[in-house]
This record gives structure tokens, sequence and C-alpha cells, in this order.
């Protein structure tokens, strides 16, 4: 399909999309026309700042949808969602902090088929030619579950994208060994910030029911670390799908 078919840009959750590509969308170097947010797991309870009752799954859950389609159409990007239930809502995960895990661990969650279906059917009603996935920088088990899916199903089709705010709060070291998790041979393109920013940290203010005053801080860091926001490939024919040229060696 090479440079034709869709760009199917994944998000664990409403806001993952434009914590870790939001500036490449914002300054348009991604090809808009062809790309597609595919929203994973909408079904939350997680709402710090959003003045609803913690047990007010449909509230929250409504609230979060209305932010993601709302920053789609800011930067005019087309947005799906799908309604698989987060961590706190479909059990084994007694706590926030439990939610972060091991690849293994979260190759045990049983909500991973229902994930794998959702890729199967993105895959037989879109026909992407390019498939961004989080790397599960930080370990959110939904975010190994979009990507442990994903590689099921998507081979030779996958660009990695450096999962934010997490990776914007760790030093190098810490960073590095997170990279670690990517396929051999992998390589880095970096999408340089070329005066996005600022409207990238106005994109995120619509998810004003999610982000902390710290998360800011943390996309700030990461873009003055890497220059711009930074994606990973191992197959040439995924990065060209998506009309981006590798810049840097390999990881
Ligand atoms: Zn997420």
């Amino acid at each position: 399909m090479g440079s034709t078919g869709s760009i199917v840009l994944l998000s664990p959750h409403c806001d993952d999309i434009a914590y870790s590509l939001g500036g490449s969308l914002a300054a348009a170097k991604l090809p808009l026309e062809r790309c597609q947010i595919h929203t994973v797991f909408t079904r939350s309870v997680y709402c710090p700042f959003g003045e609803l009752p913690e047990t007010d799954v449909d509230g929250i859950t409504a609230l979060r949808l209305a932010e993601d389609h709302r920053f789609a159409e800011e930067v005019g990007v087309a947005v799906n969602h799908y309604d698989l239930p987060e961590p706190l809502l479909r059990g084994g995960y007694p706590s926030l902090e439990s939610i972060l895990v091991s690849r293994d661990r979260a190759s045990c969650d049983p909500i991973l088929d229902a994930a794998r279906e959702v890729m199967l059917r993105i895959k037989r009603d879109r026909g992407p030619s390019c498939v961004f996935s989080p790397l599960a920088v930080g370990g959110h088990a939904d975010h190994w579950i979009v990507r442990l899916a994903a590689e099921s199903v998507f081979e030779g089709m996958i660009v990695y994208y450096e999962d934010l705010p997490y990776a914007g709060y760790f030093g190098e070291d810490r960073l590095a060994g997170e990279l670690r998790s990517l396929p051999p041979r992998s390589q880095a393109i970096i999408l340089p910030d070329d005066g996005w920013i600022e409207k990238k940290l106005a994109l995120l203010k619509v998810y004003k029911s999610q982000i902390a005053p710290s998360d800011i801080a943390a996309v700030i860091a990461s873009a003055r670390r890497i220059g711009g926001e930074r994606v990973w490939f191992r197959d040439v024919s995924a990065a060209a799908a998506a009309g981006i040229a590798p810049q840097r060696q390999e990881a």
C-alpha cells in the first residue's frame, strides 16, 4: 500500500497520542489526512482533576472521551474509541502502583485477547500501511497490552513512540534501560521540535481532567533532551509508509 495506506496511531488511553505525538501532529510532521487515532482502553475511573467521584465510571469515561474528541478535532485527525476497561476496573490490580508491570506480567492479563480482537478489527477495516504503537516506557499494563497485541497482528508495520510523560520523568540511564525492550536493530527517528512545543502544550490542556503541572514539565524536559518527539522502527518500510525518513543510527 506504500504511502497511500492509512496510518494507525494506537493510543492505550485518551491522551497518550497527545502526550507522545501531539507536537508532530500539531506541526503536520505526519500526513494528517491518512492518520487515524484508535484509543483502546476508554472505560475509566481515573480522573484526578475532574471533580467527579471516582465511582462514576460513566461520567469519567464520557468526560475523557470528550477530551479525546476535542484534541482530535483540533489537530484534524479522525479518532475511534474502543471500550476496554482500565486495570482498576477489571480486577487483578489492587492499586494505582500495581498497574506498572513487566512485559511478562502484562502478557498474562486476560484482557490481551480483547485487545488482539481490536487490532484484528482495525487491520480488517482500515488496512493500515503503518501502525504507531506505544513502546511501554514506564510499564503501564495497558501500554504493554496494546504493544503486545499490535506486535501479534501488525508484524513489519510498527513504529514505536516513547510514552510520555513517563519517559520525561526518567534520567538517561533509566530511559536507556527501558529502550532495551525494542526489537533488535531498531533505529530512531526524531520528529524535530521546530517551534511546535507551545502548540503541543496548549493541546495537552484539552485533557484537563488528567494532567498535572509535573506532567507538563516532563513533556518539556523530554522535548529539550531529544530535540523533538522520538520514534523507533525496525522495518524501514513502516517508517517509509508514514513518510518519515531515518536520521539516526542503531539503538
Ligand atoms: Zn496511557
